[in-house]
């Protein structure tokens, strides 16, 4: 026999160099150190407490409102012709009603946050809570709460069971969670840039998470294993569903050289229902379909 905790951080320590060489396109190492990660908070009675820490810090978060995000969103207003009919005392032959360009649901949705695009600092959120008080943290931007309520509604309807296992999040909690990620890797023995670096990728920086934004939900099966969720019938009616109710996979598998993120089947991101559905029809990611977009 031997001891599991000391073979997973010989582990780690013989991959160090590897994964500073190769960081965002050696996968399956920063998987593996996922999977030790899951281990080790999965197994950790000591993670309890940590959740009682997180519903007091969701009573003292300030009501938010996010106007000042509606700048970072895709323009999409009505064309007008006045500006084209009278050219040198003339006129132009133009039709008297040109449609306008689409102007799609919830374009407050559609933007991208990440390290890069944090959140503004004077931002602010009205929340609604999507469950019970004393369940876990169900808290979502309002504007989007229809819509996951007429999901989960849905997928109810078709006897699937999916719960939440997480909505919006303070800055503050996303720093505890960050540094508590970053902190576990200096327990491994990478340096502090190493677990930066790896915990990056499994964990949104402190005003860069879609969580701080409120358009993401975490969903799970009964058991609440976001990690055995990719096999399970309630990811696969997401998969198949969500992008009806406006919601995509927003880390999908092998996009973490564009994503930044590892594969996290049980993270959702609002966008909106007509591009989400343009998002599942064109198998892009966030960011693929933006540069796309930007670049027309
Ligand atoms: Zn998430």
């Amino acid at each position: 026999m031997y001891h599991k905790n000391a073979v997973l951080s010989s582990v780690a320590l013989d991959k160090t160099a590897v994964i500073l060489y190769n960081c965002f396109m050696k996968r399956k190492i920063i998987m593996l150190i996922s999977a030790m990660l899951t281990v080790f908070f999965v197994a950790s009675p000591d993670e309890q407490p940590a959740i009682e820490a997180i519903k007091l810090v969701t009573i003292d978060a300030p009501v938010m409102t996010q106007s000042a995000l509606v700048q970072l969103t895709i323009e999409a207003e009505p064309a007008t012709e006045s500006s084209l009919k009278d050219v040198g005392g003339g006129v132009l032959d133009v039709p008297e009603e040109i449609p306008p360009e689409k102007i799609y649901d919830n374009e407050w949705a559609f933007y991208l946050i990440d390290r890069q695009n944090p959140l503004p600092d004077d931002f602010e959120i009205a929340l609604y809570s999507l469950g019970e008080e004393d369940e876990w943290w169900r808290e979502i931007d309002e504007r989007l709460a229809e819509y996951a309520l007429q999901m989960l509604e849905a997928a109810r309807l078709d006897g699937i069971h999916i719960v939440i296992i997480e909505g919006f999040r303070t800055i503050e909690r996303q720093q505890e969670i960050y540094d508590r990620r970053i902190n576990y890797y200096l327990g491994l023995g990478l340096n502090l840039a190493q677990s930066e670096l790896v915990a990056g990728t499994e964990v949104a920086y402190p005003g860069a998470s879609e969580h701080n934004a409120g358009i993401a939900i975490d969903f799970a099966s009964g058991s609440y294993d976001v990690y055995s969720f990719e096999n399970t019938r309630e990811f696969a009616w997401l998969a198949e569903n969500a992008h009806d109710y406006g919601f995509i996979l927003r880390y999908p598998e092998d996009a973490m050289h564009i994503t930044g993120f590892i594969y996290e089947p049980w993270h959702w991101r609002f966008v909106g229902v007509e591009r989400a559905r343009e998002l599942a029809e064109s198998g892009l990611t966030l960011e693929e379909f933006l540069m796309q977009l930007y670049a027309e």
